[in-house]
Parts: structure tokens; sequence; C-alpha cells
């Protein structure tokens, strides 16, 4: 079966995937879509989320947060602003984010929505501890 090489790579920590894969499924800025070998150049805005990699019958989920997607007919490059294999990711860490940006989103909600709290920058930081728990099959 064709396959499609995959590099998902940050500013921080450089590359941390690099594989020839079936498929990628991610969230973008225009929906959700599936890549396949063989795919249409394109250029992509990514959401924050969970994305799945079909390898080998199997499938890996990795966090990403932000970024860009661009493919090519035999290569997909992310470069996300952050990004974690299921291995690497912290789960306490995650869930105290998580609780964090909770508190916020609810202190802001019950404020006259002038308070000081940045309502984007705690819906940014939900978003990416949810990704990196549902990476780790933790449904929040
Ligand atoms: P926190 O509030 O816990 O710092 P954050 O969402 O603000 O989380 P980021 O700014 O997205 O963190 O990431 C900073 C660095 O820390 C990145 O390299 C990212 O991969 C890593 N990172 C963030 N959260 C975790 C986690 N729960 N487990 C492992 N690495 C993490």
């Amino acid at each position: 079966m064709a396959t499609i090489k995959l590099e998902i790579v940050t500013p921080d920590k450089g590359e941390i995937f690099g594989k020839d894969i079936d498929m990628l499924i991610v969230r973008s800025k225009a929906g959700e879509l599936g890549i396949l070998p063989k795919h249409a150049n394109l250029l992509t805005e990514l959401l924050t989320h969970a994305m799945r990699i079909k390898v080998g019958g199997n499938e890996e989920l990795v966090a990403t947060s932000g970024g860009f997607m661009e493919v090519t007919p035999d290569k997909i490059t992310v470069l996300a602003d952050a990004a974690e294999l299921p291995d690497s990711i912290d789960v306490e860490r995650a869930k105290s984010s998580l609780k964090r940006a909770e508190e916020r989103i609810a202190a802001y909600k019950s404020s006259s929505k002038d308070s000081i709290i940045d309502i984007k920058r705690a819906e940014a930081a939900l978003a990416r501890a949810k990704a990196r728990l549902l990476v780790k099959n933790i449904h929040s």
C-alpha cells in the first residue's frame, strides 16, 4: 500500500515524529481533513487537537497546539507551536492546566465581561490540556 511521509516539528523540540504513514486526520481551520498518499498540494492552519495517524493497521495520537500543515503528494509537514507524543505527556500537569483554565473561564463568565481575565488565552490553554488528555485516552 502507498504511504506518505509525515514530519511533526516544533520550535522547541525539533522533529518529534518522522515516519511513513497510511493516513493523517487533522482538524484545520477549514474543518476535519484526512490526508492520504498523493494528496494535492495544500497549506492550512491547524487547530489545537489530537491528530490521528494511521500506520500499519494501528492508530497513533499526537497532541498538537496551533501551527500549520503543508502537504505535497509524498510528504506532510506539521509545524506546531507545541506537540507531544503519548509517552511524553505528563497527565497531572495537563489536568492542573485544564482545571486552571476552567476556573478562569468560569470566573470570566460570572464577572462583568471587561474583567482582566484573558478569555481567549484561557480557552486556548483549555484546548491544549484537552488535546493532551485525549492522547492519553482521558476524555475531559
Ligand atoms: P502548562 O500550563 O502546563 O505549562 P501549556 O499549555 O501552557 O501548559 P505550552 O506553552 O503549550 O504549555 O507548552 C510548553 C512546553 O511544555 C512544550 O514543549 C510542550 O510540549 C510542553 N508541555 C506542556 N504541557 C505538557 C504536558 N502536560 N506534558 C508534557 N509536556 C507538556
